[in-house]
């Protein structure tokens, strides 16, 4: 029955691309924990306080039937008036608003141009949507205008998207948000921006790189609420109209059933944690350490972020050294494609606030030996 499922197995284990779940062990290389709020004291006593208060774990159904709940509303009130947008609207993951946005919102004749490096949830929203796509390579403005200023002069007509990531995922370095915004006004697109590796990280008060941008009507701001601040479930951020539609015509938003009203009071909880400095704080501080050694001690570009990736190439070599960091008891996982470009596996080190320095120090006395094999 499954002769062609375990050919096709067959071949991704010869390649080195076999995946398998493995239970978390070792010290946390590789969360997005960024602030070390999912298994927090604090996190925890919200909900705790929040199932006290009578909300309950599960919605019951869509939003737009029964599973409606007065903790989403209040959260999307909340993050609006946070970050600055006219409205949000809460997703079960940022996978399901990622992909139901670049589905949904981009209409028949319109362009998406992307950068190379978005995630693989955009890329499933633009395969189910109506637009044409480009990718333009990463983070390069002048290619991206190229893009367009090519698919005018073939005559297209519609409005052009413009899809990046703040802080890009997989190598923890930053897009031209400003540029960007520059260039989405001067060709009257509309900018959508992936914060989800960088809300509660970076930006005044955790507010993120695209903080500023917020209220504008031609940007969309996703926040990831499974990340920094400890959770699940996404906010996408935007003008009214662009919520209204998300409700009206999004399939992944009405077509499933409402997020737990519990998890939309724990990220009310994970935005007022957010707010304290003092994490980021503690976090820079990591960050720099362990920027400072992977360029003093291993001779790899720092990124300046909490993503610090060491691009080994084959993939094998990816898996090999994430298997003895591991056996050393350390938490680093090898990212292959298709997750990453094709020659490029690489270890994908996280620095988050569940490890201290001298585990900082400890990994790099680690990788040390491993990068010169
Ligand atoms: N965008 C980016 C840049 C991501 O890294 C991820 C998660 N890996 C997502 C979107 C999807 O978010 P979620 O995990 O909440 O589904």
């Amino acid at each position: 029955m499954f002769d062609a499922h375990r050919s096709h197995l067959r071949d991704l284990e010869a390649a080195g691309r076999l995946r398998a779940l493995r239970p978390r062990s070792g010290i946390d290389f590789a969360s997005n924990d960024y602030l070390g709020l999912a298994g927090s004291a604090a996190l925890s006593e919200a909900v705790a306080a929040a199932l006290e208060r009578g909300v309950p774990v599960g919605s019951g159904g869509s939003r737009l039937l029964r599973g409606n709940h007065p903790e989403h509303e209040s959260l999307e009130a909340e993050a609006a008036a946070l970050f600055g947008s006219s409205a949000a609207l809460y997703f079960s993951s940022g996978y399901a608003a990622n992909s139901t946005m670049l589905a949904t919102l981009p209409q028949t004749g319109d362009l998406v141009v992307h950068d190379a490096l978005i995630h693989a949830s955009a890329h499933e929203g633009l395969r189910l949507g109506r637009a044409e796509s480009r990718a333009f390579p990463h983070n390069d403005i002048a290619a991206l205008e190229a893009a367009v200023a090519d698919w005018r002069s073939r005559g297209g007509r519609g409005r052009v998207w413009i899809a990046v990531e703040s802080l890009y995922s997989m190598d923890g370095d930053r897009a031209p948000l400003t540029a960007l915004a520059a260039v989405a006004d001067r060709l009257e697109a509309m900018l959508l921006i992936d914060e989800a590796h960088a809300v509660g990280v970076l930006g005044p008060g955790g507010l993120g790189l695209a903080a500023g941008l917020d209220g504008r009507e031609n940007v969309i701001v996703l926040r990831t609420c499974g990340k920094a601040l400890g959770c699940e479930g996404a906010l996408v951020c935007g003008d009214r109209t662009v919520i209204d539609f998300l409700v009206n015509r999004g399939r992944g938003f009405i077509f499933s059933t409402a997020p737990s009203p519990l998890m939309a009071s724990a990220v009310r909880a994970g935005l007022r944690l957010m707010a304290d400095d003092g994490l980021r704080t503690r976090l820079g501080d990591l960050v720099a350490r362990a920027g400072t050694a992977f360029e003093r001690r291993l001779g790899r570009p720092a990124t300046g972020s909490q993503i610090l990736p060491l691009v080994l190439g084959d993939d094998h070599a990816a898996m090999r050294a994430a298997a003895a960091l591991q056996a050393a008891g350390f938490d680093v996982r090898g990212i292959r494609p298709p997750t990453v470009p094709v020659g490029t596996a690489r270890l994908r080190i996280s620095v988050t606030l569940n490890v201290v320095a001298a585990e900082i120090d400890a990994l790099i006395d680690a990788l040390e030996p491993l990068l010169e094999i």
